[in-house]
């Protein structure tokens, strides 16, 4: 979502105004920082970040910070680094033509609505084209500063939706990623009287798009994944068969604490009837460890939900206390290094299972989105989301093409046979 804002931001700033992309940021007229602000970390880099370029930058240049932590902080960045010019927050990234001709500015506004707004064009990749499709988030996850910075949640009309799908594939694109902080529930809200679609409708409608291949999509919500919208992900041909489940924890007691709204057996059901109803598909994780009070029991159970799902892709965290959320006040603080020793116990879980599952690979033949070449290799990502490589001479970037997957190496599989 944030690469998404920041074409937004780009495309807004060479079309309305005369700016184009330099890579030198010492002869910029403007520097751009587009921040994110789920974990500290991010945060504290952004302070050490602009002091780095307000010493190199033209004099004349301005600087500003975009993103939620300009949502965040507001008005007191401007206070910490005062040579900044302005913040404009997540959800405000119309107005970035006018704001960086003011000085001192703050954009910051968690009601403003872009959800009908009409961007101008940019795309970073030729071939997969990034699509929102809602806005902020209704959801209240305890540990989640999200809500508090990019505020509440709107779908955009599917019918812009589906004329910028249009125009990406016009322009060559082959592949959609819709974006959202929880796709499935797209069609609860509106800003406009338009025709309420869900968002089963919204794929199908989407996947009628001639020339259009495939269809991603990024983040679903476990608690929105009824059977209707199982179904379409099952039978659609144009959907990649990956889906992203964000388990967060596998302990009920910790998805309670987390308001999640599901519980540990909901999702390993879940889980089983997907991997039941979609031979192949790989499924994608988000967990958080050492969520305050998670006992040693709850970790292994979150453990346990990763042996029984067995999942191709996990992203893991330790939790990082977030200032405005309801999490940052709750007893139970897990020592720090006791998280670092779930963590590494969980990824060294996942690792093992990765290579397994990778290796189950070798024999099956993907279809492949070509993206980037290296040296003799091209490389993208198959149907079902693992990395790929094939020799350059046998493909090209932009195709889509079969390949027989003849070993796993390091994270990508790699193929010879390509049809
Ligand atoms: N809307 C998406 C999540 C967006 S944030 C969803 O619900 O899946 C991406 C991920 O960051 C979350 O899934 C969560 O695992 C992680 N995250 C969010 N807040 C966090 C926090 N305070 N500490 C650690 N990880 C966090
Ligand atoms: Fe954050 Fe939960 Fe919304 Fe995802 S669903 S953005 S984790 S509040």
């Amino acid at each position: 979502m944030n690469v998404r804002d920041s074409e937004h931001l780009f495309a807004e700033l060479s079309t309305r105004a005369d700016y184009d992309r330099t890579d030198r940021p010492e002869e910029a007229d403007l520097i751009l920082i587009n921040t994110c602000s789920v974990r500290e970390k991010p945060v504290s880099k952004l302070f050490s970040e602009l002091g780095q370029y307000n010493r190199i930058k033209k004099p004349e240049a301005k600087l500003g910070v975009c993103g939620c932590t300009a949502s965040h902080l507001g008005e007191s960045i401007l206070k910490r680094a005062p040579y900044v010019n302005f913040v404009l927050g997540a959800r405000n990234v119309s107005k970035i033509v006018d704001i960086a001709q003011r000085d001192k500015a703050v954009e910051i506004d968690l009601d403003h609505d872009e959800s009908t707004y009409h961007f101008s064009e940019h795309r970073s990749s030729p071939y997969q084209a990034l699509v929102n499709i809602s806005i902020g988030c209704d959801k209240e996850c305890t540990y989640c500063i999200v809500p508090h910075t990019r505020g509440s949640e709107v779908s955009i009309p599917p019918k812009l939706i589906i004329d910028e799908i249009k125009r990406a594939v016009d322009r060559g694109a082959l592949e959609v990623m819709l974006l959202g902080q929880n796709v499935n529930n797209y069609g609860r809200r509106f800003s406009g009287p338009e025709a309420r679609i869900d968002f089963p409708e919204l794929l199908e409608q989407i996947s009628r798009i001639e020339g259009l291949e495939r269809i991603r999509f990024q983040s679903p919500h476990p608690l929105h994944m009824d059977d209707r919208f199982l179904e379409v992900f099952a039978h659609n041909e144009k959907i990649v068969k990956h889906m992203h489940m964000p388990l967060q924890s596998g302990s009920t007691a910790i998805l309670r604490a987390m308001k999640r709204g599901y519980s540990r057996e909901w999702f390993l059901e879940r889980a089983a009837r997907l991997r039941q109803m979609v031979p192949g598909v790989t499924i994608g994780t988000d967990i958080i460890v050492a969520f305050p009070g998670e006992s040693d029991r709850d970790f292994e159970q979150t453990l346990d939900v990763m042996r029984q799902v067995a999942f191709e892709q996990v992203f893991s965290f330790k939790y990082s206390p977030r200032p405005l959320t309801k999490a940052a006040q709750m007893p139970g603080a897990i020592d720090n290094q006791e998280a670092s020793a779930r963590l590494a116990i969980l990824q060294a879980l996942h690792r093992e299972q990765l290579s397994m599952a990778m290796a189950a690979q070798v024999g099956t033949t993907q279809r492949v989105l070509f993206e980037s070449q290296e040296g003799e290799w091209v490389l993208g990502r198959g149907d079902n989301f693992y990395l790929i490589k094939a020799p350059a001479d046998k493909a090209a970037k932009g195709e889509i093409r079969s390949v027989q997957i003849v070993m796993a190496d390091r994270g990508a599989l790699i193929g010879t046979q390509v049809a």
